[in-house]
């Protein structure tokens, strides 16, 4: 072994970060970027007495990045890589029984602590980068944090240029922070001068170009994505090597970058080349400032893609990549005026994650509330309880909170709770081939996506074009409109995916892709969606509206599982689905079935009717029969509350009846019933032994109610009602004047003067136990006094009135004592 490592400043820290590791459980690595915190700390660290003999594990945050450290460290020590120091990745590892150092993603450290909870023989578990914050390594951290409870000889160490220290050090509790100095060469950094109205690629494509044409040396491009780096790629011309360097691109490509040329290199990457690596010869970057975040909405319940500006951190970090081995250039492609106005860091992912796979992975470890493990940031309660609706909805666990058996094995696959799902389901009905490919489309971009919009959205169309890849090669598919690598990159996932599944080529006879809706179905039930009647809109069972393009072919078919669309506000656009029928969804999707017996108030009706529905979807509907009365009877009587009492057929001569029983009822509550809207509403029982059969307003309208109420009343009170309640009162003059009842006041009697001259009493009614009020009124009919005790007006109010009146009608008769004087209908009494 070569133990001569080059020197680099890390070296003057190293006795303390040996001696914090001896003495504390945990600590905080603060030294800058190029210090050797990657690739000499770990190497140092290997035969410390504290480990005991057992491994290091040190997590990065990307693939490349995890391979290209291994690497570099066994090359420091002059050993093969996957010897004493290894890998292991998703789908990729090279460890042996000599390791002794294992650089592990993120993602793969989730799944082996899942299968040893103790890291048994893990002595100290290195967090590399940890300022990017994505959530499984803040996971992972929860889950060590977890482990050091039981194992005081864990040791875990965090390391970055770039974080908040002294937050990281509380939750280690109080872990010491070493820092140190870093190694990285003078960065000449150049912003743009004014605002440009160009498109990020045409800009970067014009700061390339000039940088070749006045700098020297090769180049590394920060773009957002992929497809950013495709459109670039097409455009640089000259004697120049360009390769792209992004995720998913194979291996062998993105090893390309290392090889030393003879041709000036520009490199295309997205943030991945923004930590870790060190490609030599680069002295320029040029930086797009921007990059894509996944982000999850909550209201859509989908995660998508956003491009979005970058923080200072990452700037710092991109510049500081052309200062690696010596002095360089960073040409930011923004303005210093808009750098300032940048956010520091940018918010942890687990703030806006989709928090499914994290509670699954909580479950695993037995864990249901995330608030019994420590976080930096805890996973926002709204979204965990979200989260935990999705996986009931998916079967992963019951309700109670329990993983399900077919939860525990989604939750030890490397994919999505969704994907996991759909896979294992496959495997078992036959289809796991088809299973495993629809996931690898899933898992990329969109074949088509990028000059050829005009495809449809069915996934099944990109089948066909896997199909026809491996059949007729890479020139049909380009002429179809796909990409021919990405078409090998997804054959190649598939089949690790059968790998992983063990599904056999040979057991499955090849299934047909009109199973991918039954299949997407599986992981999606909250997005198969039904077209609306009428509408070229689609309604998703999660209640959401999306829209499929106009003239894409699935709009034939009656339901829809949308894999793909984006979480606009509104309404999503679906860029990827399959065609489902109902037969389909009846056969294999009847656990999302709900059978309702609706018996509902229309308004105007009770309706009785069978429905099915998958969410917010209803599947079908018929009609009920058998439909209980005393139901219908509760449905309508709720009908008749909700429309109010004024729906039924109530005319002058019941409103008058209900008038009278009510003034009855106020005098003496005892005797007679409370008949007001207000009660007659709030219990219907008196109405209910006439509904029997009936179920519409039209058919209420036809109840007399006057009958009704009356029948409320005993056989005797109903034979008082006409002498309890006057109809008309016998004036001194002759006349007979009308008594009006009106509901919720006394009964008014409206009648002239001169009419009542001699009456001595106030009237009365109901037995002379209530006054009625008196509307005094004067020969031409007009209000003149109200009172409801006629001796006081006579005696106190008359001589008043009558001065007045017989001023203004001096032809009629106002006699000086009107309680002795002649009642009279006319002018004057007759003679
Ligand atoms: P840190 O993790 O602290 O940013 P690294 O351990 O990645 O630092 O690298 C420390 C130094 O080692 C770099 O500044 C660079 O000079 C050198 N180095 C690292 N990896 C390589 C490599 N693959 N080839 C050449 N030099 C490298
Ligand atoms: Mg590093």
């Amino acid at each position: 072994m070569k133990t001569e490592l080059p020197n680099l400043p890390i070296h003057t820290v190293l006795p303390d970060i040996q001696y914090g590791l001896n003495k504390h459980q945990s600590i905080v690595l603060a030294a800058e970027t190029g210090s050797g915190k990657t690739t000499i700390v770990p190497l140092v660290l290997i035969d410390e007495p504290w480990l005991g003999g057992k491994k290091i594990i040190m997590l990065e945050p990307r693939r490349l990045a995890a391979r290209m450290a291994a690497k570099r460290m066994s090359d420091l020590i002059g050993d093969t890589i996957g010897n004493t120091i290894g890998y292991r990745i998703r789908f990729d590892k090279k460890v042996s029984g000599n390791t002794k150092i294992e650089v592990v993603t993120e993602g793969t450290f989730i799944r082996i602590i899942q299968n040893d909870p103790e890291l048994a023989n893990i002595g100290l578990v290195i967090f590399d980068e940890f300022h990017l914050r994505s959530i499984q390594s803040d996971l992972a951290l929860a889950l060590c944090l977890d482990i050091q409870q039981l194992r005081d000889d864990l040791k875990i160490m965090i390391m970055s240029a770039s974080m908040d220290s002294s937050k990281v050090a509380e939750i280690l509790g109080g872990a010491p922070v070493i820092s140190g100095k870093g190694r990285c060469f003078p960065v000449t950094t150049h912003y743009l001068k004014r605002f440009s109205s160009d498109y990020p690629v045409q800009r970067t494509i014009k700061a390339i170009q000039r940088s070749l044409a006045q700098d020297t040396g090769d180049i590394l491009v920060f773009l957002p994505g992929a497809g950013e780096i495709k459109a670039v790629q097409g455009q640089i011309t000259g004697d120049v090597l360009c390769l792209p360097l992004y995720g998913n691109l194979p291996q062998e490509k993105q090893d390309r970058i290392f090889a030393v040329t003879a041709k000036r290199k520009v490199i295309l990457a997205t943030p991945i080349a923004e930590t870790s690596l060190t490609i030599e010869g680069i002295t320029v970057v040029i930086d797009s400032g921007l990059m894509k975040v996944p982000q999850f909405s909550p209201t859509s319940g989908l995660t998508a893609l956003h491009t979005v500006p970058i923080s200072k951190a990452s700037a710092e970090q991109r510049a500081g990549r052309a200062g690696r081995l010596g002095p360089g250039i960073c040409y930011r492609l923004w303005l210093e005026s808009e750098h300032h106005s940048k956010a520091d860091f940018l918010a942890p992912e687990i703030i806006g994650a989709d928090l499914a796979p994290l509670i699954l992975q909580l479950l695993r470890w037995g864990v249901s509330d995330p608030k019994e493990l420590q976080w930096l940031d805890p996973p926002r309660e709204g979204a965990v309880l979200q989260a935990r609706e999705l996986l009931i909805q998916l079967g992963i666990i019951d309700l109670k909170g329990t993983l399900t058996d077919i939860g525990k094995k989604a939750g030890a696959l490397p994919l999505h709770p969704r994907l996991a799902l759909m896979l294992l389901y496959g495997k078992q009905q036959g289809h796991g081939i088809l299973a495993c490919r629809l996931a690898a489309l899933l898992h990329n971009r969109d074949l088509f996506r990028g000059g050829n919009a005009q495809q449809s959205s069915d996934i099944e169309d990109r089948l066909d074009i896997l199909d026809l890849f491996e059949k007729e090669g890479a020139t049909m598919v380009r002429a179809r409109g796909a990409d021919p690598s990405l078409c090998r990159r997804i054959l190649k996932e598939a089949l690790q995916y059968q790998h992983i599944l063990k599904i056999n080529d040979k057991e499955e006879t090849k299934s047909h892709f009109h199973e991918s809706g039954n299949l997407l179905a599986i992981a999606y039930p909250d997005r198969i969606a039904m077209r609306t009647t009428g509408t070229s809109q689609h309604l998703l069972a999660s209640g959401r509206g999306a829209i499929l393009p106009e003239g894409d072919h699935l709009h034939r078919a009656d339901f829809l599982v949308a894999a793909h669309l984006d979480g606009g506000k509104k309404q999503g656009r679906i860029f990827l689905a399959a065609a489902l029928t109902l037969e389909e969804i009846l056969f294999s999707h009847a656990h999302l079935l709900t059978n309702e017996e609706r018996v509902e108030w229309t308004g105007s009706r009770v309706e009785c009717q069978s429905v099915l529905s998958l969410g917010s979807l209803t599947i079908k509907k018929e009609a009920l029969v058998n439909v209980s009365p005393e139901r219908i009877l509760h449905c309508l009587t709720e009908g008749i509350r909700q429309s109010g009492l004024h729906c039924l057929n109530w005319q002058q001569k019941s409103r008058d009846l209900q008038t009278k029983i009510q003034i009855a009822h106020e005098f003496a509550p005892d005797q007679w019933p409370d008949v007001s809207d207000q009660t007659l509403a709030k219990d219907l029982s008196w109405l209910e032994p006439y509904i029997g059969s009936l179920t519409s307003l039209k058919q209420l309208k036809k109840l007399d109610l006057h009958t009704i109420l009356l029948s409320r009343l005993s056989w005797k009170k109903q034979q008082k009602l006409d002498d309890l309640f006057p109809s008309h009162y016998s004036a001194p003059s002759g006349s007979r004047i009308k008594i009006q009842y009106l509901p919720g006041e006394a009964p008014v009697l409206a009648v002239r003067i001169q009419e009542i001259f001699g009456a001595t009493e106030t009237p009365t009614i109901f037995d002379g136990k209530i006054p009625v009020t008196i509307h005094l009124l004067s020969p031409a009919r007009r209000p003149v006094q109200v009172t409801g005790d006629l001796p006081s007006f006579w005696k106190n109010t008359y001589p008043e009135v009558k001065k007045e009146l017989a001023g203004r009608y001096p032809k009629h008769y106002w006699p000086d004592n009107p309680l002795l004087a002649q009642a009279t209908a006319r002018c004057k009494p007759r003679r």
